[in-house]
């Protein structure tokens, strides 16, 4: 096994810390990429990963892609990311919960945490007994924090639109096609706003109960989750785990346009090229979904209320036509044109 900082995506992290709670059933690690900007801010997820090293690899992309999104979402904030290990065996107790608020206290302010998959708003509260360095809390109307997932949807939303505007040169939903990989928090909450403008929808789950449910509301059609990345259609909107598209996937698509809310979803920085190459405009993930982090970074902050949350993510559109702009005048895929532009704000360009 190599050294954490052999491994590919290692990446100069400021620190990675291990935790175990074996009493509590808890193994979790926080990775922390950079605290350049301020505190390193990124979700927590829960779930069942292969193995250690798999769950590590996890950990260290999703605190480097937040490092970059905090800092392309102009946050006072560096990046960081849990990882809960979920054993298969035991579920999420509160001993669980409150171990890993202790962990998230024990970095002293160095990481703070909110949801991410498998994490509940509820979960955010449990933490919250046991440190302060949490957000995603419930709160009151009108005011900055909460679930981030409806906010990251309405983020991706307005990505997805600049998107059409410059890929279709249409301002306007009706009748385009978007394919939607993943319809829980995000997914479901974008799938809501495109139907309620006109777009016709595609969606798929590996919950298909789900999947079925959503299209019979919103009138759209379910397909299989083997299919829906290659779903003709003008948009193909990755809402659920990431790395999906690689060699293989990127051949298959059948879409002008990838904008969609999961986090890291290129397997690997040549698959940015690849989709240049096939002259699929891509919205890079962690621009496109900001949204979340946006809301409960000032929740964190204590800065701002909802209508401004709202006026930063309306500032989504703007930056990724700053990035398309950048890589039509370079010939850089959008990705790339992405990193440079956050390596650049948090120090390391
Ligand atoms: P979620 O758990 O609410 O929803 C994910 C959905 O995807 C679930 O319904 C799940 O069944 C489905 N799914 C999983 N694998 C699938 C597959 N292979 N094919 C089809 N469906 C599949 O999670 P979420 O909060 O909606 O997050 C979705 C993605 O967006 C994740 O990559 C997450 O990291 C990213 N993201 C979320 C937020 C947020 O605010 N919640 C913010 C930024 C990025």
């Amino acid at each position: 096994m190599a050294a954490l900082w052999d491994y590919p995506d290692f990446d100069d992290h400021e620190g990675v810390h291990l935790f175990r709670d074996r009493a509590a059933g808890l193994t979790a690690i926080v990775a922390i990429h950079s605290t350049a900007l301020g505190p390193a801010a990124g979700g927590t997820r829960f779930w069942h990963y292969a193995d250690g090293e798999d769950a590590l690899t996890d950990a260290l992309r999703l605190s480097r892609g937040m490092s970059f999104k905090n800092a392309m979402a102009g946050l006072p904030m560096g990046g960081g990311k849990g990882v809960v290990l979920a054993d298969p065996a035991r579920t999420k107790t509160p001993a669980l919960l409150a171990a890993f608020g202790r962990a998230i206290d024990s970095l002293g302010g160095r990481y703070v945490t909110a949801e991410d998959v498998g994490m509940s708003d509820a979960d955010m509260v449990a933490i919250s007994a046991e440190t302060r360095h949490v957000a995603g809390l419930p709160v009151g109307q009108g005011a900055a924090g909460g679930d981030p997932g409806p906010l990251t949807a309405l983020g991706v939303f307005l990505g997805l639109k600049a998107a059409v505007r410059r890929g279709l040169k249409r301002d306007d939903l009706a009748g385009v096609h978007v394919a939607i990989q993943g319809v829980g928090s995000v997914g479901g909450g974008l799938a809501r706003r495109l139907a309620a403008e006109g777009a016709r929808l595609t969606i798929a789950d590996v919950d298909a109960g789900r999947a079925h449910a959503l299209a019979a509301e919103l009138g759209g059609t379910a397909v299989d989750k083997a299919d829906i990345l290659r779903v003709e259609a003008e948009v193909v909107s990755p809402c659920a785990l990431g790395a999906i598209l690689d060699a293989e996937t990127i051949a298959t698509l059948n879409a002008p346009i990838v904008a969609g809310g999961a986090n890291n979803q290129l397997a690997t920085p040549e698959d940015g090229t690849r989709l240049q190459a096939r002259g699929i405009l891509y919205a890079p993930d962690y621009v496109i979904n900001a949204g979340g982090i946006i809301n409960v970074g000032l929740e964190y902050l204590g800065q701002g209320d909802r209508a401004e949350v709202e006026a930063r993510i309306a500032q989504i559109p703007g930056r990724l036509d700053q990035i398309w702009d950048e890589s039509a005048a370079t010939g850089d895929p959008a990705a790339l044109v992405a990193d440079r532009i956050a390596m650049r704000l948090i120090g390391r360009g």
